[in-house]
């Protein structure tokens, strides 16, 4: 279960979310931005070292840097092929890191046959090794420990090779050895940085986003999420794919009687034990608890039938008449009124997010007038209509 991303910790070392599931969370919501900096990152990765072959001729004239000008070939077909992958990708993130890894082990891999090639430029060989792999770690998306990986392990090949021919000084190879290293360590360094600030302002964005859709009291969701984001989205989806949704309408029985004798702290500390009632007995991250007004609070099921609401607000029903708050000396008890509405869609009826809500309003006033702490229901289809 993901960890709440507003308080979720981040890893020193790896500048990741701790919690696996979180930090899938996080790439999910990044996966537009991280597409868009893979594609650019590509195209200018794949355009300057294209541009670089002027560099191979020159040294080696045409037929001579033939091998390197193929092996240069395949870093732009590579970025293509990848980029395609990555945007067709099910899981995009996922695809776009792999794609990055695979870019970067073969792009690098390709320079160490340029390399090899042209022996006598091996120092400014170096330098351009030190900035790709500056470019690997903070420039092409992927995981920091992927990168770190690649970026290091091909210096350490392009060093060990440039130890191995030893055709510049000792001098000349340990401060080109040094540069690389420093490279390597800097860049990873600022990489980390950038992983970290991301998700950091990432957790500041969850918090304002928590703070402007919940109400502070409860918890539950507020009425601004509920028009803006839920209803409409959630009716369009069940007309889309043609499936049940059923709205709960709740509100306390005698609320105001307990605030006159016990205080509004006492109210307070009621209406938090019945929201957390409602939140521990809905569905997490599928059905939707939002405070509709002072103690009045709304709960939207996704692919959930009439029968099954009715079902869910008679549990609730029963649970909370038999539940008991303690606020300091006192012991607080109530009951609630339940108002449930369920809309088939896949009858195709035309049903509005005001319609459901008024519907069910009016259910649970029916409840009240009934008598209070019992359930009244009723489908939103005329012909099958039915007052429980
Ligand atoms: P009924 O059974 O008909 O629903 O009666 P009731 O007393 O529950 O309903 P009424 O609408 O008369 O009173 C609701 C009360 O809820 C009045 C208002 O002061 C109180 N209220 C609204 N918001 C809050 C809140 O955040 N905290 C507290 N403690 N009370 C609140
Ligand atoms: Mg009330
Ligand atoms: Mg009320």
């Amino acid at each position: 279960m993901p960890t709440d991303p507003s308080t979720a910790a981040i890893a020193r070392l790896r500048g990741e979310f701790v919690c696996a599931a979180t930090e899938a969370g996080f790439l999910h919501a990044q996966a537009r931005t991280i597409l868009r900096d893979l594609r650019r990152a590509l195209i200018l990765c794949s355009l300057f070292y294209m541009m670089f072959s002027v560099s191979d001729v020159l040294a080696l004239g045409l037929a001579g840097a033939m091998p390197s000008l193929l092996a240069r070939c395949a870093v732009p077909v590579l970025a293509y092929a990848g980029l395609r992958h990555a945007w067709q990708a099910a899981a995009p993130v996922a695809a776009a890191y792999r794609v990055a890894s695979t870019f970067t082990l073969l792009g690098m891999l390709t320079y160490m046959v340029v390399a090899w090639r042209r022996p006598a430029d091996t120092l400014l060989h170096g330098t351009s090794v030190g900035l790709m792999a500056v470019v690997i770690l903070i420039f092409i998306p992927n995981r920091l420990r992927t990168a770190a990986a690649i970026a290091l392990g091909s210096s350490l090949v392009f060093i060990a090779l440039a130890w191995c021919r030893h055709l510049e000084s000792t001098r000349h190879l340990v401060s080109m050895t040094m540069l690389i290293l420093f490279a390597n360590a800097f860049g990873a360094v600022a990489a980390n940085r950038h992983a970290r600030l991301w998700r950091e302002q990432y957790r500041t964005q969850q918090v304002l986003t928590n703070l402007s859709v919940r109400d502070p009291l409860t918890g539950c969701y507020n009425r601004r999420h509920l028009n803006a984001a839920l209803l409409d989205g959630e009716i369009a989806r069940a007309r889309r794919y043609r499936l049940s949704l059923s709205l709960i309408m709740c509100d306390l029985d005698g609320f105001k009687a307990i605030n006159d004798t016990y205080g509004h702290h006492a109210g307070d500390a009621l209406l938090r034990g019945f929201a957390h009632l409602l939140q521990a007995m809905t569905r997490e991250a599928v059905d939707t608890v939002v405070r509709y007004g002072g103690e009045e609070f709304l709960i939207l099921l996704p692919e959930t039938r009439l029968d099954g609401a009715v079902e869910l607000a008679e549990r609730i029903r029963a649970a909370f008449a038999a539940r008991r708050v303690e606020h300091g000396d006192v012991v607080l008890a109530t009951t609630a009124s339940f108002g449930v509405v369920g809309a088939d869609f896949g009858a195709g009826e035309a049903v509005t997010p005001q319609g459901l809500i008024a519907v069910a309003d009016e259910l649970m006033y029916d409840a009240k007038r009934g008598g209070r702490n019992r359930v009244r229901a009723r489908h939103l289809d005329p012909c099958l209509a039915r007052v429980a």
